[in-house]
């Protein structure tokens, strides 16, 4: 478990670390720009160098900052944008990246995922996401919110062999991918990114931090219970996370929760207190 938990290998044979960050809802608010801005780069150089953001979050105000933020340390970073999937057509995608590229202050981008499955059909997304790779605008590409069927019909898509990622909603309060679509990535070698590792905020996210047995297992390690959320989202061979914090302080405890390596007993309490589904449920997601 320890050494499956640092690092993924994409199909490409890219290593990225187990851990890196979000940033929705970054950018928004001009008051907390320098604070997210330090966040962001103490994050960097603790380790979590890949960094997700989308056109989508805050109509580009999120990969704006992160331009600012990475203006003199990008070539430290795996970044990663998302295209809405009502520009991912082919007349569209490249216009989207391209504004993308401009906001980040970038000439390209590591990855480039689908947002979700939209309209545009995938094997036109495929030719689209290929160009942008002969152009140098992306290094690589893959898809987000995408299920064990939609990446079957991914795979059987000329060039869809070359989607390195599926990025999904994944955390201990939210295990339906364990029943199909992990198994389907694991026998396929195309790893994922799990987004929401901490719940975001709301309900969920309050009774997993208040469980007996999360809190239990943090004392074990002197963790917060986000740190035990976060290093249960990675614990798996194959599967990273992308936890967002603009608070610094928060981003360098959610650094340190990479050293968590959990017993196969305190796994199996997690699994006693938030059980996986024992069939087949659609994919969660926000
Ligand atoms: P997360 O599960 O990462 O939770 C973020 C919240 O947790 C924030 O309120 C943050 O506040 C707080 N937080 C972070 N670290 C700590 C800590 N150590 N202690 C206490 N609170 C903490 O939610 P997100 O939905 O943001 O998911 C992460 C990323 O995944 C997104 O930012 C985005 O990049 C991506 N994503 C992708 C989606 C997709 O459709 N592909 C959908 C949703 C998210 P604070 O900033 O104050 O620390």
């Amino acid at each position: 478990q320890a050494n499956a938990r640092k690092r993924i290998i994409l199909p490409d044979g890219t290593e990225l670390p187990k851990l890196g960050q979000g940033t929705w809802n970054m950018g928004d608010d001009l008051s907390k720009r320098q604070q997210e801005i330090e966040a962001l780069r103490l994050g960097v150089e603790l380790g979590m160098t890949v960094i997700d953001t989308a056109e989508m979050y805050g109509e580009g105000k999120s990969e704006e900052m992160v331009g600012e933020a990475l203006k003199d340390i990008r070539n430290q970073v795996f970044l990663v944008s998302k295209v809405y999937p009502h520009n991912a057509s082919k007349e569209k995608i490249k216009e989207a990246c391209e504004n993308s590229l401009r906001r980040l202050k970038t000439e390209f981008l590591d990855l480039y995922l689908l947002h979700w499955r939209g309209s545009v059909p995938l094997k036109d997304v495929v030719e689209g996401m290929e160009q942008l790779k002969e152009e140098g605008k992306i290094k690589r590409w893959g898809v987000s919110n995408f299920d064990a069927s939609a990446m079957e019909e991914l795979l059987s898509i000329p060039g869809g062999e070359n989607c390195q990622i599926n990025q999904v909603l994944y955390h201990l309060g939210s295990r339906g991918i364990e029943y199909e679509l992990i198994p389907w990535h694991e026998s396929h070698q195309i790893p994922l990114m799990a987004y929401s590792p901490l719940a975001q905020g709301g309900d969920l996210n309050s009774r997993l931090l208040s469980s007996a047995s999360v809190n239990e297992i943090g004392e074990k390690y002197g963790a917060s219970p986000q740190q035990i959320l976060l290093a249960w989202a990675i614990h798996k061979e194959g599967i990273m996370a992308i936890p967002k914090s603009g608070n610094p302080t928060h981003t360098a405890s959610n650094g340190a929760s990479v050293e968590i390596n959990f017993t196969e007993e305190e796994l199996k309490e997690l699994d006693r207190a938030f059980p996986a589904p024992n069939h087949r449920t659609s994919l969660d997601i926000i």
